[in-house]
């Protein structure tokens, strides 16, 4: 019998690419995913995510956190406009949620642990991104390690895309028959939809379609 893995999932592009990934690697009737509902901006990602799990067919737990809005100071859940480029003092973008992808790696390892789940997939990347610290190698695996331990429960973090560039990451969406789902994907860090093709999120995801020479179904 295959494992049964959990997909983080937003809706996006590399998370919906992650979850035809679990699909392809571990089987549709294997794989769940789990979204967050933290206070972010834009809700329009929770539909999409509602609309892709819906379409490749795997169940999908929306679970609320809302710290992160409290916490504030940054442009994604906090009233803060995203600008372009890196702040001078942490040099990141002003997009960083301090922590959210150990927050949310972490709930989603307690939720696969009630539910007999050791295998956890993730659409961090270290190439072609933003810098987030909290998306490199080594903070996963010392992720991982912290979560086996503190759970005593082995938990295994499957990072499909960490050594992907944009342009790669769409050929693999392709190879998985994701197109469909990627069109129902959201992006836009400006809540756009069609998307505003102006903002940092937009510009990299068609930067990665043009690099790859196709066309992206969102349209
Ligand atoms: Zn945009």
């Amino acid at each position: 019998m295959k494992n049964k893995a959990l997909v983080l999932f937003s809706g996006g592009q590399d998370s919906t690419t992650c979850l035809y990934w679990a699909i392809d690697k571990f089987g549709s009737a294997s794989v769940s995913a789990v979204a967050f509902d933290y206070g972010q901006r834009h809700k329009i990602e929770l539909v999409s995510a509602k609309k892709i799990a819906k379409m490749a067919g795997v169940k999908l737990d929306i679970l609320p956190i809302s710290t992160f809005s409290a916490l504030g100071g940054n442009a994604l859940t906090g009233s803060e406009k995203v600008k372009t480029g890196n702040a001078k003092k942490t040099g990141l973008p002003n997009t960083f949620v301090p922590g959210r992808n150990l927050i949310f790696l972490t709930f989603a390892a307690a939720h696969a642990y009630t539910v007999g789940i050791h295998d956890l997939v993730t659409g961090v990347s270290e190439a072609d991104y933003s810098g987030y610290p909290d998306c490199r190698k080594g903070t996963i695996k010392a992720l991982e390690t912290s979560l086996s331990l503190g759970m005593d429960y082995k938990f295994k973090i499957h990072t499909p895309l960490i050594n992907l560039s944009k342009k790669k990451t769409v050929l693999l969406a392709k190879k998985l028959n994701a197109f469909p789902a990627l069109a129902l994907s959201h992006t836009c860090y400006n809540g756009k939809r069609p998307p505003c093709g102006k903002c940092p999120a937009c510009i990299l995801r068609k930067k990665g379609f043009d690099e790859a020479g196709l066309i992206d179904p969102i349209g």
